[in-house]
């Protein structure tokens, strides 16, 4: 099938980009690498007036450092994050996920603001931004607000950007924390969606666990907190996590907290088995990986 007509306009700037969809309102569709929107519009399951094509805008390309600060902007490619040194040294989880990202065709041209806004639960950076406490800077008419990650993805494709506001970036706080991290995909074939992901960090002082989010995706909705065991594991000793008690009571914890939802292949209660072999290699690996 092809797309319905549709006018076509590429942007050159923020401004711009608001003033259009301030203008064509719910017509409009944003288009960043197009491996989502256009499969989309092709199968008509979406039929805009309008297309904005934000490949010229500038302003929302590339990942930089200010201070404890890393900013990705909204149309860096995953393969461009998956080059980047910035990202490798202060956001190592991210380089670990990118390769489970679809192919590299897609990598090429798919962008972290259309993965974002997207909001497709079993893709790798909306689970990613929460667990790393990221930043939602949207830009509108009314100038930018900043949203947490953990508060942005609403629902199934439905996220907190309202019809006339843009994606700019997201920003994470790097600051100097001793942090340990784990990430994990099961899927039939290496590049395909995840059946069940995890994503995990754990903040440490003095081998004392301060903080921790424990994100999943492919199994709700959204992406998916494990706020049960997080509030378990604070407090403990981070070598002390992998113990058989703590392994058996936060697979049990986390089973019950996490509403897994079945997928076209695989059924709620398979999920429901996924998260607590999750959880386990994630306490094990990190709770070791902090004795080097
Ligand atoms: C065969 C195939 C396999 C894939 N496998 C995976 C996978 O394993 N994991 C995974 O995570 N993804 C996967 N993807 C999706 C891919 O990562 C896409 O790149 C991504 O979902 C959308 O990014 P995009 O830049 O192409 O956005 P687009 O398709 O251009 O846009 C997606 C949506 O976001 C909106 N949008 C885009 N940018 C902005 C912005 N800055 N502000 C506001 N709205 C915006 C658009 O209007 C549109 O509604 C796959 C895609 C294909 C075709």
């Amino acid at each position: 099938m092809k797309a319905a007509e549709f006018n076509y306009q590429r942007a050159r700037s923020i401004q711009e980009v608001i003033e259009l969809l301030d203008q064509y309102g719910d017509n409009a569709k944003l288009m960043a690498g197009g491996q989502s929107l256009l499969p989309s519009l092709n199968m008509r399951l979406s039929n805009p007036e309008i297309l904005i094509d934000l490949q010229s805008v500038t302003e929302l390309k590339g990942i930089s450092q200010v201070g404890q600060v890393i900013k990705i902007g909204a149309m860096t490619t995953h393969t461009e994050i998956e080059n980047s040194a910035l990202i490798q040294e202060h956001l190592p989880i991210l380089s670990e996920a990118v390769p489970h990202i679809a192919h590299r065709a897609i990598r090429n041209l798919g962008t972290w603001g259309g993965s974002c806004v997207y909001g497709d639960p079993a893709a790798e950076w909306p689970a990613c931004a929460v667990a790393l406490n990221g930043v939602m800077v949207l830009q509108g008419p009314k100038g930018e607000r900043r949203v947490l990650a953990k508060d942005f993805f609403l629902d199934l494709y439905t996220t907190a950007l309202e019809t006339n506001e843009i994606l700019v970036a997201t920003e994470f706080d790097v600051s100097k924390t001793t942090r340990k991290h784990y990430f994990e995909e099961l899927s039939r074939r290496h590049g395909d969606y995840a059946v069940t992901g995890i994503v995990a960090q754990v903040i440490i002082d003095q081998d004392v666990i301060v903080d921790s989010r424990i994100v999943y995706f492919s199994v709700a909705s959204t992406p998916a907190m494990a706020s049960g065991v997080q509030a378990l594991i604070k407090g403990k000793n981070i070598h002390s996590i992998a113990t058989p008690e703590i392994i058996a009571q936060a697979t049990q914890l986390v089973r019950s907290e996490i509403a897994t939802l079945a997928d076209l292949t695989n059924t709620a209660q398979m999920k429901t088995h996924l998260v607590g072999v999750l959880l386990e290699r994630a306490l094990k690996h990190i709770a070791n990986s902090s004795r080097r």
